[in-house]
């Protein structure tokens, strides 16, 4: 049996936190590779050190005065390794290369801000390592260059390249435990290149995958993925098991908990996934895998939902008899770069749902304006606050009565339907309604589905 063990900010964030990490990491020898994200905040009004990171870089390009933030970001490093009883020379070898990246060549914006963004796991790995050595276990920080960590050129958006697999194997060769840095890598130049914001996820999959690993467990600050979440229902159920697919469609609306890009490498290689909490390490946690759960206890998996959509509706008396009319729409959203989320469709009609961050009253009017002149269209309209959510679970569609159970949840809580979409995805339906009614959905169809049906 082997592991990869990832542990995310918050599980980093202080000294008691690290002896945490040691904890777990050391009471299996199948934990033998470890990823750290950037120490996190500490309590709710505490600063990451990503962001502490992505602030000195931005003052250090408009050639500000760093010194006050430089010295915030070496102190928090200096607490977690005086709080660890280890002495000042990590410290030190931390402070030279903050200095270092801050000296780097500035005339790529997004090259500098990434490699100064990467220097919160990059340390973070290094201090751990160390801590490891210190307690007299066999521990090697490996830096994503030696290890051959290769990543598309997108500064704060990479993708990992195939020939990162095969170079990764090398990890093996290590004795003891492997300490390694999530959140960035190489691109074929040399350059230091970041995923997006928590990749460090999205870095222990990769490994999970190369390595060849049975397990790759995740670390965070909760028992359990939730059936619903937290901050909307208290004290929801608990998720035990879930299917990938059931996890993507989860995350596409709300559920946080596990980077949505880090399903793709384990998903092809059927990694098991284990969601944990570093603070409660005897939790059995979340298990992501392909296998439908045969125990579920509850006709779906769990419900999610996000606020922050809008709709276009467009009516053309005989649309349907006009070929390449839905295309035509769709390049003329193509050419603002807006993605389009789902279009539900009429005879005559049809909506076409996004994220409304996308939009502004310029390009509504240009986009109303070019619909009527260009296609033809009676009527175009654009709607606001709008939430999408989502019933998800495995064969749950199975038969009518999710669906019948759904609008009866809605239907007794007062909401409206606005719009419905099942079928396109065989484990899911999608809802539309007013964002002002979306906590009374969630709470409606939670009761429904979790309680009045257990
Ligand atoms: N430290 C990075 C962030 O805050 C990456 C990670 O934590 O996964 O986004």
């Amino acid at each position: 049996m082997l592991k990869v063990v990832k542990f995310g900010g918050s599980s980093l964030s202080d000294a008691t936190q690290v002896k945490k990490v040691f904890n777990i990491v050391t009471s299996e020898p199948a934990r033998k590779f470890v990823v750290v994200s950037a120490p996190g905040k500490r309590n709710a009004s505490d600063e990451k050190v990503t962001d502490m990171l992505i602030a000195l870089a931005e003052k250090a390009l408009a050639n500000e005065d760093v010194t006050e933030q430089l010295n915030k970001i070496i102190q928090r490093y200096r607490d977690i390794s005086t709080g660890l009883g280890m002495n000042d020379d990590i410290i030190d070898t931390i402070t030279q290369d903050l200095k270092n990246r801050l000296n780097s060549d500035k005339s790529i914006k997004g090259r500098y801000l990434d490699n100064l963004k990467a220097a919160g796991e990059d340390n973070c790995a290094k201090l751990v390592a160390k801590y490891f050595n210190l307690q007299g276990e066999k521990a090697t920080y490996v830096s994503p260059k030696e290890a051959g960590l290769l990543l598309t050129a997108e500064f704060g958006n990479a993708q990992v390249l195939p020939a990162s697999y095969q170079n990764l194997k090398v990890l093996h060769n290590y004795e003891g435990k492997v300490i390694f840095p999530g959140f960035f890598g190489y691109s074929v130049n040399g350059d230091v290149v970041t995923l997006p914001r928590g990749g460090s996820d999205v870095t222990g999959a990769i490994l999970a995958v190369a390595l060849e690993c049975d397990v790759y467990e995740n670390f965070t600050d909760v028992d359990y993925i939730y059936t619903v979440n937290p901050n909307i229902v208290s004290d929801p159920l608990p998720i035990d098991h879930m299917t990938f697919k059931e996890m993507r469609e989860l995350s596409y609306a709300g559920f946080s908990v596990f980077h949505e890009e880090a399903l793709t490498p384990v998903y092809y290689k059927f990694t098991h996934v284990n969601v944990r909490n570093t603070n409660n390490p005897t939790a059995p946690g979340t298990m992501i895998h392909m296998e439908v759960n045969q125990n579920r206890k509850h006709r779906i998996t769990g419900i999610s939902g996000d606020k922050g959509f809008s709709t276009i509706t467009v009516r053309k008396y005989l649309m349907n008899r006009e070929v390449g009319f839905v295309r035509k729409i769709l390049q003329m959203l193509e050419e603002e770069c807006i993605p389009f989320e789902h279009s539900p469709s009429g005879i005559d009609d049809i909506s076409i749902i996004l994220r409304s961050k996308y939009l502004n009253k310029e390009i509504e009017d240009k986009l109303i304006c070019r619909i009527k002149k260009e296609l033809g269209a009676e009527e175009v309209s654009i709607v606001h606050n709008q939430a999408l959510v989502m019933i998800v679970g495995e064969k749950c569609l199975d038969d009518s009565e999710t669906l019948h159970k759904c609008s009866e949840a809605l239907h007794e809580a007062g909401i409206v339907i606005k719009m419905l979409n099942q079928g396109s995805s065989k484990l899911s339906i999608i809802v539309g309604i007013d964002e002002a009614d979306f906590e009374k959905a969630i709470r409606s169809l939670y009761n429904k589905f979790f309680i009045e049906m257990a």
